[in-house]
This record gives C-alpha cells, structure tokens and sequence, in this order.
C-alpha cells in the first residue's frame, strides 16, 4: 500500500479552503489515515523541501509554508501516489487543468494550495517527517466494497 503526504498550505487554510479541497479526495474514495492542523517552523520547512535548496524560489517558498498553519494529512491505498497528484494538478495553476484542485482554486505556482508527495519513496519518508505511528490509525472502511472491486 502506498502513502500520500499532502498539505494544505497556508493559503489553503486562509482562504477557507479545507473542506472543499479535503471534499475532492474524499469524494473520490481516497482514505485518509491521519489529519492535523499544525504550524511547519523553518527548520521542517527545508527539511520537507530539500530537493529545492539552492533554488531561486527556496527562500519563498519556505517563508510561503511558514508563513500560517497548515493541514497536514497521509492518504493510503494502492496507487495512491499518482491518484492524488492527477487530482491535484499541474505545479504551476496557469497550465493545471480544469476540475483538478489547483486548475479550479489556484491561479499562481507560488499560491498553489496544496503539497502531495512525488513518489512511494518521498511518500514514506514525508509521512514520517510529519507523524508519528500513533498518529495514524489503521482502520476498516465499510464503503471499500463500493469503491474497490
Ligand atoms: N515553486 C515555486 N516556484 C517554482 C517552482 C516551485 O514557488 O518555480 C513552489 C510551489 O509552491 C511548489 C513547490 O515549490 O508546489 C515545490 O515545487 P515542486 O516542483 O516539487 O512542485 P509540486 O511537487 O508541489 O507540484
Ligand atoms: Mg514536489
């Protein structure tokens, strides 16, 4: 089983965006393992964003993550990498499509809303950069029957 890191950035949480982002995933049968709201201090930031240092948009991106509280929340399931990153959209909202999150609620790559991880392996590594075991929990779905055959 895979798992998806996502975060709700800090424009996210001002704009008053939880729900209706959190409704396209849940809407669509992903299951959520874990959820918090919390505060992303710099150190965090550029340890989630290491693949970024150096980068002309580091030091932006890092005040941007910082800059409020954010929803942090794992998503599992076969597949799940892809899933929420095709439900998410294209880094840059100018060129995501319609109907993805970012297409339809975002219009700048620096206002992006939304962080999902990138592969299984930054998946594993991101859920553990932000939970603890007993954060997440393991649980029966009694939908699963709909939603996977
Ligand atoms: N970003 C930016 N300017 C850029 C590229 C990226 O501000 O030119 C920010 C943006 O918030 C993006 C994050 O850096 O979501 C991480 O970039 P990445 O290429 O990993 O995009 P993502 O995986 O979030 O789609
Ligand atoms: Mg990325």
């Amino acid at each position: 089983m895979e798992r998806s890191l996502i975060i709700l950035k800090p424009d996210a949480v001002q704009r008053g965006l939880i729900g209706p982002i959190l409704s396209r995933l849940e809407q669509r049968g992903l299951k959520l393992l874990g959820m918090k709201l919390m505060r992303i201090d710099d150190a965090l930031a550029r340890r989630h964003y290491a693949v970024h240092e150096g980068k002309p948009f580091f030091a932006s991106l890092v005040e941007y993550i910082t800059s409020g509280p954010v929803v942090v929340a794992v998503i599992g399931g076969n597949g799940v990498i892809q899933m929420v990153r095709n439900t998410v959209g294209a880094t840059n909202p100018s060129n995501a499509a319609a109907g993805t999150i970012r297409g339809d609620f975002a219009v700048e790559i620096g206002r992006n809303l939304i962080h999902a991880s990138d592969s299984p392996e930054n998946g594993e590594a991101e859920v553990k950069l932000f939970f603890q075991t007993e954060e997440l929990v393991d649980w029966e779905r009694s939908t699963d029957a709909w939603i996977y055959e």
